[in-house]
């Protein structure tokens, strides 16, 4: 390979660090935003228990009020009982009495009804402000977090940058101005030829082109993509004598994010199949056979968006009926950035 093209790989890995890197600054401070939201409803719940405890209280006293006044009115008018004359007089000072004593009654059963009901208001100021103080450790947490991760990631990108001019200066400026061109406008801007096609799209390079770019002669970009193409001679050798026993893997991306499946397409004499499997899970999906057929043209729909995938160093001799092996499913979901567990909804 020329040292122009090994140059400007490393500038595509350098590259797409770079722009993760820069991600990932810019997404950070969105978790302690996050987090600040939740503290801000902790507070108000706190805020709201607090209140509810005072006007519970001042509820409280103005019943224990009301009750003085009419107990206050009970002696006025015992007293004023030694006094009448007449019998009617003494009826309806008795009248008056019960009165008052009725509205002590109910007082007292509101005091009542209130005091169970501020000690669950108790025990709601307990649970907010045990929150609040979760929260803001939380976000004492997260901020340090942030500010380191920040920091690191900021040292890191500017060890890349230098890295990067280190490398630039090295590189032919044509190549050079063709590359970053490319790299504004994809991710990766370097792809490797392999099985005659380009890796990042699929699209099947002229067998002439194809030749050429193993050769080491010059360097050529895919007609489709416009990325610029390498191939490594040493593993289209180690591909295996025959076509007709051909078998691959490939990730087909499902709709959502973190979803999709394995597949592994195979050739074999007058014959072709697909089996999937889920990439999260690795468990089996489905089989199809088509006849008198290779799969790239029984399956081209299921080519579209795939992504090849290198199982080279795995046993890919086990037994795959209804769950790809660990250690299989580990090294895909890397290749293929899958997580192993299922995103939330
Ligand atoms: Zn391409």
């Amino acid at each position: 390979m020329n040292q122009d093209l090994e140059k400007l790989i490393e500038l595509d890995k350098i590259g797409q660090e770079i722009s993760r890197l820069k991600d990932e600054i810019a997404t950070l401070p969105r978790k302690v935003a996050e987090i600040e939201a939740k503290l801000n409803t902790a507070k108000s719940q706190v805020e709201a228990a607090k209140s509810a405890i005072k006007s519970q209280e001042a509820n409280k006293r103005k019943f224990e009020s009301d009750i003085q006044d009419w107990q206050q009115k009970i002696s006025k008018f015992r007293e004023q009982s030694l006094s009448v004359k007449t019998n009617e007089q003494y009826k309806a000072l008795m009248t008056e009495i019960e009165f008052a004593e009725k509205h002590i009654g109910e007082c007292e059963e509101k005091i009542l009804v209130g005091m169970e009901s501020s000690s669950a208001l108790n025990a709601d100021l307990q649970k907010a402000e045990a929150e609040l103080k979760a929260e803001n450790a939380e976000i004492e947490k997260e901020k340090a977090h942030v500010k380191a991760v920040t920091a690191e990631d900021e040292k890191k990108l500017a060890e890349l940058s230098r890295q990067r001019e280190g490398i630039r200066s090295g590189v032919d400026s044509a190549m050079l101005s063709h590359f970053e061109r490319i790299a504004t406008k994809r991710k990766g801007a370097i792809a490797e030829a392999f099985d005659q096609k380009c890796s990042a799209c699929n699209v099947m390079l002229r067998p002439q082109k194809f030749n050429e770019l193993l050769s080491g002669n010059g360097s050529a970009t895919c007609d489709s993509c416009g990325r610029i193409l390498y191939a490594d001679p040493n593993r289209q050798a180690n591909k295996g004598p025959s076509k007709s026993n051909e078998k691959v893997w490939y990730f087909l991306p499902g709709a959502e994010e973190n979803s999709g499946r394995f597949a592994l397409f195979a050739n074999s004499k007058g014959s072709c199949s697909v089996r999937t499997f889920d990439a999260v899970t690795g468990r089996s999906l489905e089989k199809a056979v088509k006849k008198k057929l290779g799969f790239r043209e029984a399956f081209a729909d299921m080519f579209a968006n795939a992504l090849h995938l290198h199982p080279e160093h795995l046993d890919m001799h086990q037994d795959f009926d209804d769950q790809l092996p660990a250690d299989v499913l580990e090294e895909f979901q890397l290749q293929a950035h899958i997580s192993p567990v299922p995103t939330a909804q």
